[in-house]
């Protein structure tokens, strides 16, 4: 495919990948953001498995007892033999600002204060109508606007909504604290607790049951997080009592699903990222999967001959392995509920990690 303009919504880190490997590839691409800055919204950290430079490697994961035992470790598996660590911890603003580079350096137009609210396309090419009037025409349009996205519930009204998982995350800032590794405590009477290194800091979390919400409105989540650790030893009350007690720096979100039957596209337009599939984050895979569907989309264009074709090269590349690691993550996240789901969270940890070692 030769020339085509491309349009892709969402400044995410699957919609900022894919548009940096589009230019990369010649493509002329354009990128809507509806928020002022393309900006992190207050995900504190984030694993992935490169970004070595700005992230804290890690090569040992360690588990502990509620009690603060410790039952053992393993290391952090590098899949497909490759050469960077299995696991980086790395901050998700200094992500951002890594990828909002890294697309403007290929040469991406990025828009803010762009927020897509109806598109159409037909078989030559597609147009966006933006909140404020404005209407912008392209030859292809990536939606990548999150598990949220406007533009599945128009294409696919039958997959509009996302389904909850049962459970839900409290994410907190530890500003000052510097770990080398990462850490789990299964059992008690919460899910799992873990903390993830950053440089300079430490992401610490609770995956449990969505039943201990807090009430919509809280501006207390620090001293409620606090409270649920109480009981818990090991790493716990040391990241405790520096947790970060500032507004926007500890957060709590309820955790949904979403996995769009294939195909992920409809005329001119194609889902990528969390807006065609989202797993709970219990493989740390959900934005490396869409890492990946900006790199292999960039590379299916560049080698088809026309868009029908790069739309079946992608979902041969994609389908499988993306609805792999979404069943397997649900499937940990149901088995770490259940205080006998060990065998079944490595079960799934090892179906995951035979897929993750085969190239995408
Ligand atoms: C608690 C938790 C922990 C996680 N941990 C990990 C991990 O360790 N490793 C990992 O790989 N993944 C992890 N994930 C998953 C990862 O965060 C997501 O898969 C990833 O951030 C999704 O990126 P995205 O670009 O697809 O969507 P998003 O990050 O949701 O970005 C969508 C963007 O589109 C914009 N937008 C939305 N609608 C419009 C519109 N109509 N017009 C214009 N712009 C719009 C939004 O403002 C946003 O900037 C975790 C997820 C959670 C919830």
């Amino acid at each position: 495919v030769k020339a085509i303009s491309i349009i892709v919504v969402g400044g995410g880190i699957a919609g900022l990948v894919a548009a940096r490997a589009l230019a990369l590839k010649g493509f002329a691409v354009t990128l809507l953001e509806r928020k002022s800055a393309i900006v992190d919204e207050g995900g504190i950290g984030i694993g992935l498995q490169s970004c070595v430079d700005a992230g804290v490697p890690v090569e040992t994961l360690f588990v502990y007892a509620p009690s603060g035992e410790l039952l053992g470790t393993r290391p952090a598996e590098r899949h497909g033999g490759s050469h960077w660590p299995g696991f980086t911890g790395i901050s998700r603003s200094r992500l951002h600002l890594i990828l909002v580079a890294a697309a403007t350096e290929a040469g991406v137009t990025l828009l803010t204060d762009a927020e897509l609210v109806a598109a159409r396309s037909d078989g030559a090419g597609a147009e966006v109508v933006l909140g404020d009037g404005r209407r912008l025409t392209c030859d292809l349009l990536i939606g990548a606007e999150g598990i949220y996205s406007r533009l599945r519930g128009q294409l696919f009204p039958e997959h509009i909504r996302a389904r909850p998982t049962g459970e839900a995350v409290w994410r907190a800032l530890v500003p000052g604290v510097q770990k080398q590794e990462v850490s789990f405590i299964f059992g008690g009477g919460l899910g799992t607790i873990g903390y993830t290194p950053l440089q300079g800091d430490t992401y610490l979390y609770i995956v449990d049951k969505a039943e201990h919400a807090p009430p919509r409105d809280a501006t207390d989540l620090a001293p409620r997080m606090a409270k649920l650790l109480e009981p818990y030893g090991a790493f716990v009350p040391e990241l405790v009592a520096r947790m970060s007690h500032a507004p926007g720096d500890v957060t709590y979100r309820k955790l949904e699903t979403m996995m769009l039957p294939a195909p992920w596209h409809k005329g001119r337009i194609l889902l990528i990222g969390d807006a065609a599939h989202a797993g709970p984050p219990t493989l740390a895979q959900g934005a490396a999967m869409g890492i990946e569907d900006g790199v292999v989309l960039a590379q299916v264009l560049a080698e088809s001959d026309d868009l029908e074709s790069a739309f079946g090269a992608f979902m041969r590349r994609r389908y499988h392995r993306v609805r792999a690691i979404v069943d397997a993550s649900l499937a940990i996240a149901h088995a770490q509920m259940d205080p006998g789901g060990q065998a079944l969270v490595r079960d799934a940890q090892a179906a995951a990690a035979s897929v993750l070692s085969e190239p995408f």
